[in-house]
């Protein structure tokens, strides 16, 4: 008898393993790789929320606490999402998570029976699909249409519904293409979602990392029957720089909270209770320190689009937010002279050939595409594209 469940067995392994690895064995040879790879901030968590940790191990804070959170920091969330988002929820319709990939999977976790259906957008994270056959259920990926940006219309979400529809993910601003949904959007996703009784997994994790002057619109915002249908889910990781504290939390209706509280109840209680408390201090004496983080990375995103500009055989999504550039390799699988034929054959030769890291679309369900991160230096994206120019020249 197998020793590992089946549910395990069918889950995948992230594809980005094997090229981070070799990434890492090219490092310890000592040789110098640049990566367009991460998926976080490259700045340390500011120091005024270490030293709220810091108080609160000297404090005592170091103990069980409440299942859906200390009340603090759900009270302090309330206000965020009242003074942020427009959204007024209630003590018992929050709960604090280890980080939002754990409010994620609780939510699914609450909600799903066995062959409940989730749609979820492609291009997605990949997480989210193996999140959902964990939790007992069955992805159904939709097509979307590069030239609409990839963004999921409510034409498309209409045709992907069945009589076993339970919920759909919606991730915005969205990893990995960089674009935000606009309001009249949500508001047409919104209505096909409360015509067909169909909840919302909305994941905005990426909600301050927005240019232009554009701002995240919550879809739970959009008007009461919207947000009785949405659970909202937000964190810490990446507006704080906070990815290994691991904080996350998620607002919706009591009743689904409460579900949730059940399920966190029994697994992991609580995040630990030191970071809740770094959070408070994060929420709360939030300053210019995370607008200072945010202009940086617009810098880069403008700095790498130049670079992109002047490459011909590239062309890429306008990244409007997160802190990637989804870009569109198809010249160069159409171009036989390389004898690249999708994206993780792009991803593999470069970090082979240049020492340059990328995650190949596969990663988010196309064959297409890579993701590059600007969550790195602006000399590392100047030293980067030199050697993805030097690849694209040699190549042929
Ligand atoms: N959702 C998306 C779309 C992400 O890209 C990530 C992290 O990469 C997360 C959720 C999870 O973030 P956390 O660190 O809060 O678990």
């Amino acid at each position: 008898r197998a020793r590992v469940a089946e549910k395990v067995e069918n889950c995948i392994d992230s594809l980005t393993l094997s090229l981070s690895e070799k990434a890492k064995a090219f490092r310890e040879a000592g040789e110098s790789v640049v990566s367009f790879g991460t998926g976080e901030p490259d700045f340390t968590t500011p120091e005024y929320i270490c030293d709220g940790a810091k108080a609160a191990i000297d404090a005592g804070h170091t103990k069980y606490d409440a299942v859906t959170g200390v009340a603090a920091l759900r009270n302090a969330i309330a206000k965020k999402l009242r003074e942020d988002n427009g959204l007024s929820y209630g003590m018992d319709e929050i709960i604090v998570n280890s980080g939002a990939k754990s409010s994620l999977s609780v939510a699914l976790q609450t909600i799903l029976n066995p062959g409940d259906e989730v749609i979820i957008p492609k291009p997605y994270w990949v997480s989210y699909t193996e999140m959902v056959k964990l939790a007992g259920g069955v992805p159904v990926v939709v097509d979307t249409d590069p030239e609409n940006a990839f963004k999921m219309t409510a034409e498309q979400m209409k045709a992907a519904i069945t009589d076993k529809t339970k919920a759909m993910m919606l991730n915005t601003p969205v990893n990995p293409t960089g674009v935000l949904y606009s309001r009249e959007e949500l508001q047409a996703l919104a209505d096909v979602a409360v015509a067909a009784d169909i909840l919302v997994i909305a994941d905005e994790i990426y909600e301050e990392f927005v240019y232009d002057g554009n701002k995240m619109v919550s879809i739970a915002s959009l008007g009461e029957a919207i947000k009785n249908n949405t659970i909202l889910v937000n964190g810490f990781s990446k507006t704080y720089a906070m990815t290994g504290w691991r904080l996350g939390y998620a607002a919706a209706p009591a009743d689904i909270i409460a579900g949730m509280k059940r399920i966190q109840g029994h697994t992991i209680s609580h995040p630990s209770t030191i970071t809740q408390y770094a959070g408070i201090t994060a929420l709360e004496e939030k300053g210019e320190v995370v607008n200072e983080i945010i202009r940086i990375f617009d810098e880069r995103r403008r700095g790498m689009m130049a670079r992109l500009d002047k490459i011909s055989q590239l062309s890429y999504i306008y990244p409007q937010s997160t802190f990637y550039i989804f870009v569109d390799i198809s010249q160069v699988i159409e171009d036989n002279r390389y004898g690249i034929a999708s994206g993780y054959e792009f991803s593999q030769r470069l970090l082979n050939e240049q020492k340059v890291v990328t995650i190949p679309g596969e990663a988010f369900g196309v064959t297409e595409h890579i993701r590059l991160s600007f969550a790195t230096s602006m000399e590392e994206i100047e030293e980067g594209f030199n050697r993805i120019e030097a690849f694209l020249a040699s190549a042929c």
